[in-house]
């Protein structure tokens, strides 16, 4: 099962799983409630999460805890990202607040806003044991947002060697595993660990 009661991660996450012929459930289908994300680091929160899901399910569960980390804000919103929007998920809010930090502090210039999408991957399985795996994607912030794909904070990312922001990537360009994309992203990149330690293609 899939740790996540997040629409955008659901879909990427079950696009990653399909190649290897894994068909997945996830904890807001199930109706389970979303566990405190007490931890201190992506990591700790991605075993919460998968923990307390394969508990309640009897199943392996699968969970990510992400977020983008901008260097001139001291690596904020980080473990924050998803509060920075609010209870209501505004993400448009959450984009303006950062560019806003970032103008205050006089950093307009790309070589001043860069900033890392970090992704950590966990799978739980019911017997008790754990396998965590992390991945990330360096990049810079842009202004306005470009492009109404992907979610959350896509819109203002470029990453390194691209001209197009996350948001104006279409699925298999932004997280597609080879040989459909290149697994660009920060959680296809944990998950390229995670599959060759745990999984087979079929
Ligand atoms: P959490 O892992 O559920 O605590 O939430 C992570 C938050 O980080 C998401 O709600 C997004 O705001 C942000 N985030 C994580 N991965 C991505 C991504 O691939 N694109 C855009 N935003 C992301």
């Amino acid at each position: 099962m899939i740790a996540t009661h997040n629409p955008g991660k659901l879909a990427e996450m079950r696009e990653l799983l399909a190649p290897y012929g894994i068909d997945a459930i996830s904890a807001g289908e199930l109706g389970l409630p979303e566990p405190e994300e007490a931890g201190m680091t992506f990591r700790d929160n991605a075993r919460i999460k998968a923990e307390a899901a394969a508990r309640a399910s009897g199943l392996p569960a699968f969970a990510d805890d992400s977020g983008l980390a901008v260097d001139a804000l001291g690596g904020a919103p980080g473990i924050h990202s998803a509060r920075w929007a609010g209870p209501d998920k505004n993400f448009a809010r959450a984009m303006q607040s950062i560019d806003q930090k970032l103008c205050e502090r006089g950093a307009l210039a790309p070589e001043q806003r860069r900033a890392r999408f970090v992704s950590a991957l966990c799978v739980a399985w019911p017997d008790g044991h754990v396998e965590d795996f992390e991945g990330r994607i360096d990049g810079t912030l842009v202004w306005p947002p470009r492009g109404g794909k992907g979610f959350g904070y896509d819109p203002m990312f470029l990453p390194d060697g691209y001209t197009r922001t996350f948001g104006e990537m279409d699925s298999d360009e932004k997280h597609g595993l080879p040989p459909r994309g290149t697994g660009l992203s920060h959680r296809a990149r944990a998950f390229l660990k995670l599959a060759e330690a745990c999984l087979e293609r079929r």
